[in-house]
């Protein structure tokens, strides 16, 4: 095989790329690029759904080429993008990366923050900070600087691994729409590049660079975004080759101001208002993320020589068409068909620039999602939305109060999952915090939709049995970080508010169509194969260490994925 021989003689040049794994030395190509590609919201079996229909070098070369693990859970209960993105990248629970949430309340600064903001590190482009007017994005708005930097995430990435490993001269970058979806791929020492819906623009902060290269400049000078405008996105195909094709306007689906319900989907004039926010509600978002990644790709020229390289792209068009509307719709099976395209494209042009042969390509996703309550509804499945406005909460607050002398107070902050107990009150009044932990929980699971109520002296303290829900609400804990009660509703059923507006589905839950999220990996001579058994994508960074040499990241507590290093 003309591979392998390629493979024996890079060997040479990089001692890594010879690894054991159960004792069994194995050699083969070692990347010359890792391609970590994130499809957000991607659930597991959506890569699938469509199968006949996709077309061919998408997801057909995973399918085909990779290994695809089809049954990978999240072990974590808060599935959220930070989360599930800081979860891939280290190898860590959110209990040890610190990522808990998209928004946590920060009991110093007594306010919630936003993940990764950071007002040491202002954006390097003038107004391109979050514009609360066209953010369809809630937990972005809760940031109260535009900075943004790894800071928070309390552990080593894989792609930090990498640059330890190699020196610094591994060159590792991150792009997604997202700022959360590229800062975490890039970790601490990589390059993170994200799209400002206010300037239209692939941004970065002073982290990470003092100045644009002029490559940037130029890309964002083109203006790629306003091609789009006074067009709309349409159906790829004849309406009929669709399963949602007669299913086009459903009540559910969230109908934004010219964008409406149904096929086409205007984008408007390039100075609307919400233009730049309707590009990424549809394919158009992952069309200019995969533009600016292979601009990235030559001009920094990735993978070119026997020092690997990384590159994590994370694609978030998936998930805003799910939020508006719902994962079962004609949006989203259009939607995954367009993917399946973009990722040809991808994939196709890593091919031609660094080899497919030299790339490990591994995709997965950061947290999968529920079906719209409306959709489950029509085939006879009990769901619905759950709208916490209607809930009777002076009983609860009476009863506190009996027992405590004090009710409402007791409550500092309440953002999903977490109930943020008011600690000094709870101190001034000479109160036992566990046992107002345990009160307030059980007066929270008597609200409609909630299933469970599990307060952190309960964690801490091991009084709950070894079950995998607790487990996964201890995955997500975070002393520091993570509030006194962790709050979850029951399955088929949860908050779906965006800041006022109501969307088809909201993530978030650690029941299993949230947790659920494929994992392919395929290239650099991985033998194709489909693997059922349970694994988890926290499994990847550690994976990725191993192949390439370095060790795993610091919080690492992930497994092998021992069939991506099989000969046959
Ligand atoms: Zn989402």
């Amino acid at each position: 095989m003309r591979l392998r021989s390629i493979s024996m003689f890079l060997l040479a040049s990089f001692p890594g790329s010879l690894y054991s794994v159960h004792g069994v030395a194995q050699a083969r190509n070692p990347p010359r690029l890792i391609l970590q590609i994130t499809v957000d919201q991607l659930r597991g079996d959506l890569p699938t759904r469509y199968r006949d229909r996709l077309g061919a070098g998408g997801f057909r070369y995973l399918l085909e080429h990779g290994v695809h693990y089809a049954n990978a859970h999240y072990l974590h209960a808060n599935t959220e993008t930070i989360v599930g993105h800081a979860t891939l990248a280290t190898g860590a629970h959110p209990a040890v990366h610190g990522m808990v949430a998209n928004v946590w309340y920060d009991r110093e600064l007594g306010r919630l923050v936003y993940n990764i903001e950071d007002s040491r590190y202002r954006l390097l482009t003038a107004g391109a900070d979050v514009d609360a007017a066209i953010e369809i994005d809630p937990t972005q708005k809760k940031a109260r600087s535009e900075g943004r930097s790894p800071a928070a995430i309390l552990v080593s990435t894989f792609s930090d691994e990498l640059a330890i490993l190699t020196g610094g001269r591994a060159k590792v970058f991150a792009v997604s729409v997202k700022d959360r979806g590229a800062v975490s791929m890039a970790g601490h020492a990589g390059k993170a590049f994200w799209f400002s819906k206010a300037s239209g623009e692939f941004v970065t902060s002073t982290y990470y660079l003092e100045q644009y290269p002029k490559w940037v400049d130029d890309w964002n000078a083109e203006r790629h975004p306003d091609r789009y405008a006074g067009t709309s996105w349409k159906l790829l195909h004849a309406r009929e080759s669709y399963l949602f094709g007669d299913a086009d306007d459903r009540p559910w689906e969230t109908a934004l101001p010219g964008f409406g319900r149904t096929f086409p989907h205007p984008w408007g004039a390039k100075d609307g208002k919400l233009y730049t926010t309707l590009l990424t509600l549809s394919p158009a978002g992952d069309e200019l993320t995969l533009d600016f990644a292979l601009k990235l790709l030559e001009n920094e020229d990735l993978g070119t020589d026997e020092i690997p390289d990384f590159l994590g792209i994370s694609f978030s068009a998936t998930d805003y068409v799910g939020h508006i509307f719902g994962p079962s719709s004609l949006e989203a099976e259009d939607n995954l068909l367009r993917l399946d395209r973009t990722l040809a494209r991808l994939f196709k042009a890593v091919d031609e620039r660094v080899g497919l042969a030299n790339t490990l390509v591994v995709l997965s996703a950061d947290h999968g999602a529920p079906e719209a309550p409306g959709a489950l509804t029509e085939l006879g499945i009990e769901s619905a939305y759950i709208d916490p406005g209607t809930w009777d909460k002076a009983p609860a607050i009476e009863a506190l109060k009996r027992r405590f002398g004090i009710g409402q107070q007791l409550i500092e902050a309440f953002y999903l999952p977490y109930v943020y107990l008011d600690r000094q009150l709870i101190a001034e009044h000479d109160l036992d915090q566990a046992e107002v932990e345990h009160a307030v929980a059980n007066e929270l699971i008597k609200l409609d939709g909630v299933a469970f109520a599990v307060s952190s002296e309960a964690l801490r303290s091991g009084a709950f049995p070894e079950m995998p829900l607790v487990r996964k609400i201890l995955n997500n804990f975070n002393p520091k970080r993570s509030g006194d009660i962790f709050v979850v509703f029951e399955p088929q059923r949860f908050i779906a508010d965006f800041d006022g507006l109501t969307v088809a589905s909201t993530h978030g839950s650690p029941w299993s169509y949230d947790t659920f999220v494929p994992i392919f990996v395929a290239g650099a001579g991985v033998v194709p194969r489909k693997v059922y058994r349970r694994v988890a994508p926290n499994d990847i960074a550690p994976t990725l260490s191993a192949i390439v040499g370095a060790k795993p990241p610091s919080g690492s507590v992930g497994e092998l994925l021992v069939e991506v290093f099989r000969n046959e």
